[in-house]
C-alpha cells in the first residue's frame, strides 16, 4: 500500500493493481484527479463511458489516505448486488443497504460501515435519508470517516428528463449537512435543460464541470427504412449476431410479448420485459439476460436503466424512440467492453405519426408539447440523413466530428433523388383536397390518389377528376412514403390524429413555390446489410472477441466453461469474474507465467492472486 501512495502517479497505480487496466479511459484522469483531491464534480459522460472509475479509484485513494468511506447513491436496487459482487471480485470492501437485505444482514453492513472498513457503499436515496442513515454518517462525519457522495443517473433530479425521481430531489440535505463532504454527480444525460437542475437541485454550482466525449466509436449505428421489420429484424439478428446477448426495443406491452413469442419460435432465445409484468418475472427475466449468455431481451423503455452488463452485443429498435436522447441513451447499452457492437432500428411513416399523435394527445402543456415536437423532429431528421449517423448524433450534443466510417451511411453511402418536384405534387394533392370541402386524409389515400389508383375512396370522394390524380405515377411507394416521412420531419407537413391525417403548415409555401430542396435517400429494395456485414460466425456457438486461430479459440471456450463455473459458485454473471475480451487476449497471449498473465487487461492483482493458477492450468491443458 505504501508503495502505492508513494508512487508518483497513484490513480494510474489504482487502476492498474486493483482493475487491472493500463490507461484511463478519455477524461477518467481528470476527473479522478480532481475528485481524489476533493473537489466537487459534475460529469456528463455516455452510457458506457467509464463512470464508475471515476468515483471507486477516489474513493479507493481517499479511503487508502484514511478518509473513509463513499457513499455511492443508486436508484437501482436490482444492480447493488452486482456491482458490490464485481467489487468484491476486485477485492475493495463495498456493499449496499437496501430492502433485499435481512435484518442481520443490514446490521452487519452497518457494522461494517461504522467500523470505518468499507471503502463503497451504495445505497438507494430513500435509504440514504432516513433519520437512522443520516445520524451513522454525522458519526462518521465527526471521526472524519465521511469522504465522498457518489450521486449516480443524477438526472433523475430533474423532472425535465425522463427518469424523474421524487426521492432525488431530497439529496440537497447532503450537502447541507456535510458540506464539507465532497460530491460527484455523474449521468449521462447531456441536454442543457436536465444539466442546469441538476445543478441548481443538487447546489453544484461550484463544482468542476466534465463533459466528456459522447462518441462511442465502437457501436455501429445504422437505421433502415421499414419494409417487413420482422423479416429485417430476424436477417439482422442471423446475419450478423447469431448467439449473441442484446436488446430489442418495442414501444408497446404488446408488441413485446409477441416479439418475444415469435423470435422464441424461431430458434432466437429471448425473454420479454415490461412494466406489465410481475415484480418477480421482470428480476428473473432481468437475472438470465445478466448471468446467461446470447439471450435476447425484447423489452418496453422500462428495461435497461443501470443494465452495467458490458457484452451487450446489439440494440435494435423496432419502433422509434421518443428523441435522441432516449436513442443515444438506450443504444449505448451496446458494447460497454470497447469491442465491436450495433445499434439498429427499423421505422416507417406510421412511427412518426404515431410518435405525433402521442404528443398530440398527451397531458402536458404547449410549451412541453413544443419541446417534444422539436426533439422528435431532430430525430426523424437523424433517421432520414443521407450523411454520417456519429456526425449528426454527436452534433446534437454539441460535439463536432468529422465521418466515422463506422454508421451505415458512411459505410455504404445511400443513391439519393432529387425530391423537390415530387414534394410540391404531394403538398399540393393535399392543398387540392383541403379546398374540396376542408377535407383531410391520410398517406394511405395521399399516396392512391397521387400514383393514380381507381380504389372505392378515390371513387367516393371523386378523386379521379383531381389534376394531381396519378401524377406521381411513376415514382415508387417506398419513395413516396420516404417523401412524406421527409416533409413531416422538416415540419412542412403535419400529421395529426388517430388516422394520422395530413395537414399543411405555413412552411409549406416554400416547398410549393420549389424554394425547397429536397433531396433524399433512395429506399433501400435488397437486404443491405449482408455487403457491410462482418465475417459470418459458425454456428450458434457466440464466436470469440478477437479473430483467434482454431488452437486458441479452443483455449477461449475452456476459458469460458471455467469462468461460468466460478460465476456460478459465486453467485454472479459470468462478466464479474472476467469479460471476454481478457479471456480473449489470455487465449491469444497465452501467458506461461503469472507475471505475463499480470500484463493482460482486466487482470488486476486480487484476480490474479485468486485465480491465476487455475488460470495457466487451464491454458495449459490446452482446452
Ligand atoms: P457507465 O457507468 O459510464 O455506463 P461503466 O462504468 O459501467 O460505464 O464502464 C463501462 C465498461 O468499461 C465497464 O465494463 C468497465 O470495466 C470498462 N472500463 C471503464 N474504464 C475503463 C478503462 N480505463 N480501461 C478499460 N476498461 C474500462
Ligand atoms: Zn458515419
Amino acid at each position: 500500500m505504501a508503495a502505492v501512495l508513494n508512487s508518483p502517479d497513484p490513480p494510474l497505480q489504482v487502476l492498474h493493481e486493483v482493475f487491472g487496466y493500463g490507461s484511463f479511459r478519455g477524461a477518467q484522469g481528470e476527473i479522478v484527479d480532481h475528485v481524489a483531491a476533493g473537489g466537487d464534480a459534475l460529469v456528463l459522460m455516455p452510457t458506457g463511458g467509464g463512470k464508475s472509475l471515476c468515483y471507486q479509484v477516489p474513493a479507493i485513494l481517499r479511503h487508502r489516505a484514511g478518509r473513509g468511506v463513499t457513499v455511492v447513491v443508486s436508484p437501482l436496487i436490482a444492480l447493488m448486488q452486482d456491482q458490490v459482487g464485481a467489487l468484491d471480485e476486485l477485492g475493495v470492501p463495498a456493499a449496499f443497504l437496501n430492502s433485499t437485505l435481512e435484518g442481520d444482514e443490514a446490521r452487519r453492513v452497518e457494522r461494517d460501515l461504522m467500523s470505518g472498513k468499507l471503502v463503497l457503499l451504495y445505497a438507494a436515496p430513500e435509504r440514504i435519508l432516513t433519520p437512522r442513515f443520516l445520524a451513522m454518517m454525522e458519526s462518521l462525519s465527526e471521526r472524519g470517516l465521511l469522504s465522498l457522495f457518489a450521486i449516480d443517473e443524477a438526472h433523475c433530479v430533474s423532472q425535465w428528463g425522463h427518469d424523474f425521481r421524487e426521492e432525488y430531489l431530497g439529496l440537497s440535505a447532503l450537502h447541507e449537512r456535510f458540506p464539507q463532504v465532497p460530491r460527484l454527480a455523474l449521468t449521462a444525460t447531456a441536454d442543457d435543460h436536465t444539466r442546469a437542475d441538476i445543478v441548481e437541485r443538487l447546489q453544484l454550482g461550484e463544482a468542476r464541470l466534465f463533459v466528456a466525449s459522447f462518441d462511442r466509436p465502437n457501436i455501429r449505428y445504422a437505421i433502415v427504412e421499414k419494409d417487413e421489420p420482422r423479416k429485417q429484424l430476424l436477417r439482422f439478428l442471423r446475419d450478423e449476431h447469431e448467439g449473441d446477448a442484446g436488446i430489442v426495443y418495442c414501444q408497446s406491452r404488446k408488441k413485446v410479448e409477441e416479439t418475444a413469442t415469435w423470435l422464441s419460435a424461431e430458434g432466437i432465445p429471448a425473454l420479454p420485459y415490461h412494466a406489465g409484468l410481475d415484480a418477480d418475472v421482470r428480476r428473473r427475466h432481468q437475472d438470465r439476460f445478466l448471468r446467461e449468455e446470447g439471450l435476447v431481451m425484447v423489452a418496453t423503455i422500462a428495461f435497461g436503466m443501470g443494465i452495467d452488463k458490458p457484452d451487450v452485443r446489439f440494440v435494435a429498435h423496432l419502433d422509434l424512440p421518443k428523441n435522441i436522447e432516449a436513442y443515444y441513451q438506450e443504444t449505448g447499452r451496446a458494447g460497454r467492453d470497447g469491442l465491436p457492437a450495433d445499434a439498429w432500428m427499423a421505422y416507417g411513416l406510421a412511427d412518426v405519426v404515431n410518435q405525433r399523435r402521442m404528443i398530440d394527445e398527451g397531458e402536458a402543456g404547449e410549451d412541453f408539447k413544443r419541446l417534444q415536437r422539436s426533439k422528435l423532429d431532430a430525430l426523424l431528421a437523424l433517421a432520414e440523413a443521407h450523411d454520417c449517423r456519429r456526425v449528426r448524433l454527436l452534433a446534437y450534443f454539441g460535439e463536432a466530428s468529422e465521418p466515422c466510417g463506422n454508421c451505415d451511411n458512411c459505410l455504404v453511402p445511400p443513391a439519393t433523388w432529387d425530391a423537390t418536384e415530387a414534394a410540391r405534387k404531394a403538398l399540393s394533392c393535399i392543398y387540392r383536397f383541403h379546398q374540396q370541402g376542408g377535407l383531410r386524409f391520410g398517406a394511405g389515400h395521399l399516396l392512391d390518389v397521387l400514383r393514380g389508383k381507381a380504389t372505392d375512396k378515390v371513387a367516393q370522394y371523386g378523386h379521379a377528376k383531381l389534376s394531381t390524380f396519378g401524377i406521381g405515377a411513376d415514382i415508387s411507394e417506398a419513395q413516396w412514403r420516404g417523401v412524406l416521412r421527409q416533409l413531416i420531419a422538416l415540419g412542412h407537413l403535419r400529421a395529426e390524429g388517430e388516422y394520422g391525417t395530413l395537414e399543411l403548415t405555413p412552411t409549406a409555401r416554400e416547398v410549393l413555390r420549389g424554394e425547397v430542396q429536397l433531396l433524399l435517400r433512395v429506399p433501400a429494395e435488397a437486404p443491405r446489410r449482408g455487403r457491410i456485414a462482418r465475417a459470418a460466425k459458425p454456428g450458434r456457438e457466440k464466436a470469440p472477441p478477437l479473430p483467434l486461430d482454431d488452437e486458441a479459440t479452443a483455449r477461449f471456450a475452456a476459458l469460458k466453461a471455467w469462468r461460468a463455473e466460478v460465476a456460478r459458485e459465486h453467485n454472479l454473471p459470468a462478466y464479474v469474474v472476467f469479460h471476454d475480451a481478457t479471456l480473449a487476449e489470455m487465449a491469444r497471449a497465452l501467458p506461461a507465467t503469472l507475471d505475463d498473465l499480470a500484463g493482460i487487461s482486466g487482470v488486476g492483482a486480487k484476480k490474479l492472486e485468486a485465480y491465476g493458477r487455475e488460470i495457466l492450468r487451464v491454458l495449459e491443458s490446452g482446452g
